[in-house]
């Protein structure tokens, strides 16, 4: 334990990242179905008569969860509902790899659990300490201003590398099924109206940060507005609730090594058949990955360079820890602690700023998923053989700027939004069957840039206000 101790956090991951992968590629996920599952099934109220028809599956196993769904498809696909299927799937799991991904489950949850307290305690504070609505409304502008540019910018970069490359000219795919997505759930007006939640605790037990995020900045504005004993003792409140739960994240922190372990270790496991995804789609994948490498390595360092004069090398390697808990939880949301812990105790940007600018962040500014969009859309529009006219490529880049927008910081967002940018641009959702197969891959190097694009907005953000930084 002493050992351990004297490894850095950072070692320890890059030390779980390289158990997980490993543990991954030796152990693949497999399925099966005996006796045993088969009573499981039942319990999920399946009719006896319709788990039989399983019969002459059971005891096989299968090497992908493609072939082991064709099958359960082909004899019960029509009795069963998607959630029993789903759940059958994770039923049917066998090997070595359950046995440390309940590591990257526990992990996850608490991350989660610590989502909405820490937003709520974050920027209630930050609102209530930015001041009078004057100083709020020049910080908010500025900070939504700053997050679109920088979104604009990813996503040009992205229509720059694939009309340079062209990676889905001549690309020979067949589409996958994809389940459960017809179109994105809801428009983008209906994404601004429901910001004004008819109830907010609604919105807290089903996670609408939007709302959330409204109704925070709303009551931290009002608490400076009331009587001053109140306001003494609200402020004092929520600042001590901040800190408890910054505290409480920090304990959090130190299980990232076995929960990233566990959640990649799973991640790699479920990938089937990588070689030859990676031969059809290996190209779309390098020119997401070239243009968001570009993105994060060229303009964002710039921009905290030359806008906020600040170092961002420094900046980087304060930001480690949360970029690969970015990196292995595909989730912005999820990171949110580390990436406040990183950017308030290693940058120095202080609470205000931090608690103001990174929880909207994590929720409205994700250029990894712009640039996604915008390549992903245009790769499928290649993939069909149709020329993108100049006018149908700006339709997509604003699209693609809204969808980044109104997705959540959570998995596989930006794969259902995508189908915001295909219908405005006029393309068959069913395009998105194209780039399934690697969109869980893709997600992990999205969601890094997002987190690293935040951060680097708190820094500039902050540097304009006047802050002294430690980088
Ligand atoms: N997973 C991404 C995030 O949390 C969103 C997306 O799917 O693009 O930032």
């Amino acid at each position: 334990m002493k050992f351990l101790k004297k490894i850095t956090l950072f070692w320890q991951i890059i030390i779980a990242l390289a158990i997980g992968i490993t543990v991954g590629i030796v152990f693949k996920q497999e399925y099966k179905l005996n006796e045993k599952k088969f009573i499981k099934i039942e319990r999920l109220g399946v009719n006896k008569e319709v788990v039989k028809k399983l019969s002459p599956i059971k005891d096989s196993v299968f090497t992908s969860e493609k072939e082991f769904l064709k099958n359960v498809n082909k004899y019960i696909g029509d009795d069963i509902t998607v959630k029993q299927r789903k759940k059958i799937v994770n039923i049917s799991k066998i090997g070595v790899v359950k046995y440390i991904s309940w590591m990257g489950v526990l992990f996850l949850r608490a991350l989660t659990m610590i989502i909405i307290p820490l937003i709520l305690t974050s920027i209630i504070p930050g609102v209530t300490n930015i001041g009078t609505g004057k100083n709020l409304g020049r910080l908010g502008l500025k900070t939504m201003v700053y997050y679109t540019l920088t979104s604009v910018f990813a996503i040009v970069t992205g229509l720059f590398f694939v009309n340079l490359i062209k990676p889905g000219k001549g690309a020979n795919l067949e589409l996958a099924e994809v389940e459960g997505l017809s179109a994105a759930k809801e428009s983008f007006g209906d994404t601004l109206m429901n910001i004004i939640p008819t109830n907010i605790f609604e919105s807290l037990t089903n996670g609408h940060m939007l709302s959330i995020i409204f109704f925070a900045i709303l009551f931290g504005f009002f608490i400076t507005k009331t009587h001053e004993k109140s306001r003494i003792f609200l402020t004092d409140f929520f600042n001590s609730s901040f800190d408890v739960m910054m505290r409480l994240t920090q304990f959090i922190i130190k299980f990232t090594p076995l929960g990233i372990m566990g959640i990649i270790a799973k991640t790699v496991a479920e990938q089937d058949n990588l070689a030859g995804i990676a031969g059809r789609l290996g190209v779309y994948m390098l020119v997401v990955i070239i243009a968001l490498f570009f993105h994060a390595a060229i303009t964002l360092p710039l921009s905290v360079r030359i806008i906020g004069k600040a170092n961002p090398f420094k900046h980087l390697k304060s930001m480690r820890n949360a970029l690969m808990t970015a990196f292995s939880t595909s989730s912005s949301g999820a990171t949110l602690s580390l990436t406040m812990d990183c950017v308030k105790n290693k940058s120095g940007v202080s609470n205000k700023i931090a608690g103001f600018t990174l929880p909207l962040g994590a929720t409205v500014n994700m250029d990894g998923t712009a640039l996604y969009e915008l390549v992903a859309a245009m790769f499928i529009a290649q993939a069909y053989g149709l020329d993108m006219t100049i006018g149908q490529q700006i339709i997509a880049v604003v699209t693609a700027l809204l969808a980044s927008i109104g997705a959540a910081g959570i998995p596989m967002a930006g794969l259902v939004m995508i189908t915001i940018v295909l219908s405005a641009m006029g393309l068959p959702l069913e395009g998105v069957g194209l780039i399934f197969a690697v969109d869980r891959i893709l997600d992990m190097f999205r969601t890094t840039v997002n987190v690293w694009s935040d951060s680097c907005a708190a820094v500039i953000i902050a540097k304009s206000e006047g802050e002294k930084l430690k980088v």
